[in-house]
């Protein structure tokens, strides 16, 4: 299989293979599944939409619901504002959502479609509501097309009332719902009041009962994120995905923010609880920091095992650079860093940490990368472990690494989203996983007389 990757790199500018992302349309989409009865709907051909839910449904084994513009051979010649007013009516009509959020597909974008007027030319029902945002798939990744859609949320609904809610808005990077769970319980902890959006738990982490609902309980409400424009703050966690949205809430709404690294490990966690505790008058709970020092005390319990080791971290920027301020803080090597959207800002913040944790020498780091890359990087130096998504698991058996799923999409095994890889907690389990993966090897490897019970 991809054993047979050749070592030599060379530089390619028009191809990738075996791709680190996915189109855009895939993030809007997930964005809208995290806002409370809303239908997505995908401008374009019934192709992408039928990929785009079944690349989510395979990572959550939840469905994800979508609808489409179906468009044919009619729609590329003529434009697809017909098949909008007629889909857009049939969703109200058959599927009643308070909501429609459309996103536009590479088709619908390639043949000019203007939005904004086909919107106006709409016949929205009394009560209902109509966003849109832009998602061309040839530009970015499926973290533009997420981001794209908050946008096009706060563009539509927030308001700045002159009266303050009192409630911190949390703006998350694409997080899995174990992760926004947390985020949530931390908030309720220290006691600050929260709007989180989007807000996917509660959708795709719904539990199973004697029926089907196709909008479950969770997700932001329509009135909360209108109350965005009303919080007297926002916090954003991930910087290379939600600074435009908190910048656009900011310009609308007049809302100050501050983006903070997405919170894997103890210092980007630290600053997010110090965040919140700006909100409650710098009072931390006893339990947030017995959760910190049991992870600290697990880094020092399990360190000569992972101390010195090298490993490969790939997927989407936030994660990335997350699980790599973890690793370091481990005393691991970061050898490889590689995301598969584009963004120089993604090399810049990764070289800050490496020279922080002064490895700079011994790392390389690559946006808008591939995982034919990574291979080849592997295959001319190894690395003691392998950290990304599911796709990596061709490069983990080809090189025989040990390996740790983490980020999106992780298709291959189950209760992956329902569990934080996030703050104190995610960070144990992730240390927990590491350490785990290192010791199998260890005991699969070792002679027999040193086969051991003790570590
Ligand atoms: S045609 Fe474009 S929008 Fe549709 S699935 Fe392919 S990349 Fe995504």
């Amino acid at each position: 299989m991809l054993d047979l990757t050749p070592k030599e790199h060379s530089e390619r500018t028009a191809l990738r293979i075996n791709s680190c992302k996915t189109c855009q349309p895939v993030g809007a989409l997930y964005c809208a599944l995290g806002v409370h009865n809303c239908m997505p709907y995908s401008h374009g051909s019934q192709g992408c939409v039928a990929y785009h839910r079944t690349f989510l449904t395979r990572h959550f084994k939840e469905p994800a619901i979508a609808s489409t513009s179906s468009f044919t051979e009619g729609a590329c010649v003529f434009g697809g504002g017909a098949n909008l007013k007629q889909g857009t009516k049939n969703v109200f009509d058959i599927y009643d959502p308070d909501i429609i959020a459309i996103h536009t597909t590479c088709l619908s974008e390639t043949i000019g479609d203007d939005l904004n007027s086909f919107i106006m030319d709409l016949d929205i029902p009394e009560d209902k509501l109509v966003v849109h945002s832009n998602t061309p798939s040839y530009v970015g990744s499926h973290v533009d097309g997420y981001f794209n859609m908050m946008c096009g949320f706060i563009k539509y609904l927030s308001k700045n009332t002159g009266v303050k809610n009192g409630k911190t808005a949390i703006l998350p990077s694409w997080s899995n719902p174990g992760d926004l769970r947390e985020f949530k319980r931390l908030a309720a902890l220290m006691n600050v009041p929260i709007t989180m959006f989007p807000d996917q738990s509660g959708v795709m982490d719904s539990p199973m009962t004697d029926h089907y609902e196709i909008y479950p309980k969770g997700g932001t409400t329509i009135p909360e994120i209108t109350g965005l424009g009303d919080c007297d703050s926002v916090i954003g966690l991930g910087e290379m995905t939600v600074t435009e949205p908190c910048e656009q809430l900011k310009k609308k709404c007049r809302v100050n923010y501050e983006v903070l690294p997405y919170p894997i490990g103890v210092e980007n966690t630290d600053k997010f609880i110090m965040a919140l505790s700006k909100m409650n008058g710098g009072n931390i709970p006893y339990a947030i920091e017995e959760e910190r020092g049991q992870l600290i005390d697990l880094m020092l319990d399990s360190h000569i095992w992972f101390t010195g080791k090298t490993c490969a971290i790939y997927g989407d920027p936030d994660y990335v650079l997350g699980l790599t301020s973890l690793v370091l803080e481990m005393g691991m090597i970061p050898k490889y860093v590689l995301t598969g959207t584009p963004g120089a800002a993604f090399v810049n913040k990764t070289k800050a940490l490496f020279d922080k944790y002064d490895v700079g020498e011994k790392c390389v780091s690559k946006e808008s990368g591939d995982l034919f890359d990574l291979h080849q990087w592997v295959k001319q130096s190894p690395v003691d472990l392998l950290i990304g998504s599911s796709y990596g698991k061709q490069i983990a058996r080809a090189e025989d690494i040990p390996f740790v799923r983490a980020g999106f999409p992780v298709l291959d095994r189950y209760g992956h989203p329902l569990s934080p890889i996030t703050c104190y907690k995610g960070a144990i389990r992730l240390v927990e996983q590491i350490s785990n993966a290192l010791l199998d090897r260890i005991d699969r490897d070792v002679p027999d007389e040193q086969f051991d019970v003790i570590m």
